[in-house]
């Protein structure tokens, strides 16, 4: 079997299509969608990861802002912007970029943002509301997950879903998504015993675990859809061998680095029905999700209903 590539990058252009008329009716409202974003340090992923959400966001006509801070910035400093982008009407959407400097308390922070702006729907407000299954916003990678399988005529409801990871970004959220879309969730993590005999039981696989290539053949039943949350960025040439494809192997050769997820592609490609590729996959829809949330955020703001 060679599974189904499922295509995130232009089902999030299709998402990106559907904001660009909601986008352009909110400005002539004087209401023109706005997006803070608060990076501290100088970490390079960070900064390409904003870079690429502020610029989706422009080419909508948004407002994209970035607020950088050094470094060593304090938890009061990086308090005082968070609170600045609160106060501002013309910024609906808060995203402080993660991870912050080990001397910041980034609990602190991001409790701080005003839930309303939350676009990232990271605050303890949005989270319980998540639980409760009343969401106001929802992180983005997961929605994203979530609206790939269903424009991608996948179901979840009865069926067996399993979550590799349980991080507040990403499992947690994903598996209370799956659940409240009627599938049986099951969580792993880096204490499950016997992972891969927990992981064939999945009809759907989302590995968000954060080691490159690591989910293989043996953790896929035959037929399961995969989703590869996954990014890293690797350079080691006897890693790529072993986690590339022939085809992407000779274009690492060229350009000395390429992207891989957390599902070793080649092997699972045979086993799975369906799998998200890395780079194309996940990525572009949290992209998309961000600037959607942000656009329900100014949608409120004008006095529209953003709940749904
Ligand atoms: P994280 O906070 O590091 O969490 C990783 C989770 O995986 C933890 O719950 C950990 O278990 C579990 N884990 C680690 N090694 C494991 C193993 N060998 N077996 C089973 N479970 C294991 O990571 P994250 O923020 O959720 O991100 C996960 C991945 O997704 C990363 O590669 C990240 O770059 C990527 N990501 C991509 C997007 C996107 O837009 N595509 C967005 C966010 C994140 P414990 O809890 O027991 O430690």
């Amino acid at each position: 079997m060679s599974a189904r590539i499922l295509d995130g990058a232009g089902t999030a252009r299709g998402i990106r299509e559907e904001l660009r008329a909601e986008v352009a009716r909110l400005a002539g409202r004087g209401h023109r969608p706005g997006l803070g974003v608060v990076l501290v340090g100088d970490d390079p992923a960070s900064a390409v990861y904003v870079a690429s959400k502020t610029r989706a966001g422009e080419e909508l006509g948004m407002l994209g802002e970035t607020r950088r801070l050094p470094a060593t910035s304090t938890t009061a400093e990086v308090e005082a912007a968070v609170e600045e982008y609160n106060l501002r009407p013309d910024i609906h959407g808060v995203l402080v970029q993660l991870p912050l400097p080990p001397q910041v308390d980034a609990a602190r922070v991001l409790d701080l943002v005003d839930p309303a702006k939350d676009v990232d729907g990271f605050h303890p407000e949005n989270v319980g509301r998540l639980v409760q299954k009343r969401p106001r916003f929802v992180p983005c990678t997961p929605a994203g997950i979530m609206e790939l399988l269903a424009r991608s005529g996948i179901g979840v409801a009865g069926r067996r879903a399993v979550v590799v990871g349980r991080s507040d970004i990403v499992g947690k959220p994903m598996a209370l998504l799956l659940l409240h879309a009627n599938a049986t969730v099951t969580v792993c993590h880096s204490r499950t015993r016997d992972l891969a005999a927990v992981t064939r039981e999945a009809d759907v696989l989302v590995a968000a675990l954060g080691q490159p290539g690591f989910v293989r053949a043996e953790h896929v039943s035959p037929g399961a859809v995969v989703v590869d949350v996954g990014i890293h960025r690797i350079e080691d040439p006897a890693l790529a061998r072993e986690l590339l494809s022939p085809a992407r192997l000779a274009a690492f050769e060229k350009r000395g680095h390429a992207l891989v997820g957390d599902v070793h592609a080649p092997s699972v490609a045979e086993v799975a029905s369906a799998l998200t590729p890395v780079p194309g996959g996940v990525g572009p829809l949290t992209i998309a999700f961000l600037l959607r949330s942000t656009v329900r955020a100014a949608a409120a703001r004008e006095g529209r209903a953003a709940d749904r």
